[in-house]
């Protein structure tokens, strides 16, 4: 049977998704899916193990990372896909999204601390499977502690971008990002667009007038996230750059529970195999590896 679609946004155990990247894979095979990315938070660690799955599945498979650069003050997304083995530029890079998150994390619990909920460093990294930590970890500790009821409500009450003991992370510019993941030979897509601060379409238009000289690819056109009218918006904004269509559905397993590999929220993401032939043709062109 034919496969027509295919899923380039996806997080496994490596970062904060639930699935281990070998059950992503033979889930993303399962259902059918002609091709799936492994894309986790400021990690590559997982894609070996799925590359392998893969093999034995019968699925076209793309190592991937996302990053978190900041972009006017705004933490924005970056998709890498076709990452090779790191460079000595990208594993250095990789320790310091670690080390930066690390003293977030410190800072967090700190003003956790003060404020009279304190969870510890050990019972934070105990909650990872050895990626990287972040505030996913810390909301579980919280809820573990009964702090919270749930994830969400420590995020909305505490550690949230409006929560009382929220703390920035110190992140590389957007441009930077780019640049380092382009010196990979990857290829480089602007995670879901509509998810940032105010969005609409005048911010968008701006924000990629000024991204795509600095190198961008690809616009994540399809996610979870969007409406259909805001897939409108993208694809015509990608038109207007001169960018290839990207999308995923940014499966995290249970800790996003609803939303699906492949389909995403109740369906909404249906993502044509063609996107992913685009990105082959654009690839083979500039002699870049597949
Ligand atoms: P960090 O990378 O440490 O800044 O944490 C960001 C991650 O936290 C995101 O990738 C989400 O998976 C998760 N997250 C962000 N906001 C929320 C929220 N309101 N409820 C639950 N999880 C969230
Ligand atoms: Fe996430
Ligand atoms: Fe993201
Ligand atoms: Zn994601």
């Amino acid at each position: 049977m034919k496969r027509y679609f295919i899923d380039l946004h996806t997080h496994s155990t490596a970062s904060d998704g639930t699935d281990n990247p070998a059950t992503l894979v033979r889930r993303a095979a399962a259902q059918g899916l002609a091709a799936v990315a492994l894309t986790d938070h400021d990690c590559i660690d997982g894609l070996d193990e799925a590359a392998a799955e893969a093999a034995r599945c019968g699925i076209r498979f793309i190592r991937g990372i996302e990053i978190a650069a900041n972009y006017d003050n705004e933490e924005v997304h970056l998709l890498g896909l076709w990452m090779p083995d790191p460079s000595a530029a990208m594993q250095q890079a990789l320790k310091r999204m670690r080390s930066n998150r690390k003293e977030r994390n410190d800072r967090i619990l700190d003003a956790l601390e003060r404020i009279g909920l304190p969870v510890s460093a050990e019972e934070v990294c105990s909650l990872s499977s050895g990626g990287p930590v972040g505030r996913p970890h810390i909301a579980l500790a919280m809820k573990n502690r009964g702090y919270v009821h749930n994830r969400r409500e420590a995020f909305i009450r505490y550690i949230g971008n409006e929560g009382r003991a929220f703390v920035p992370r110190v992140l590389m510019d957007a441009e930077e990002g780019i640049a380092l993941l382009r010196g990979e030979g990857a290829l480089v897509a602007l995670a879901h667009p509509c998810l940032y601060r105010n969005m609409n379409r005048q911010k968008l238009d701006r924000m990629l007038e000024n991204l795509a000289p600095q190198g961008l690819h690809a616009l994540e056109v399809y996610h979870s996230s969007h409406t259909q009218e805001q897939v409108r918006i993208c694809v015509s904004l990608a038109d207007k750059y001169g960018l290839l269509l990207s999308g995923g559905s940014d499966y995290h397993g249970r800790n996003k529970a609803n939303i699906n590999l492949g389909t995403g929220l109740r369906g909404n993401v249906r993502v044509p195999l063609y996107v992913l032939e685009k990105m082959e043709a654009f690839r083979r062109e500039k002699g870049l590896l597949l």
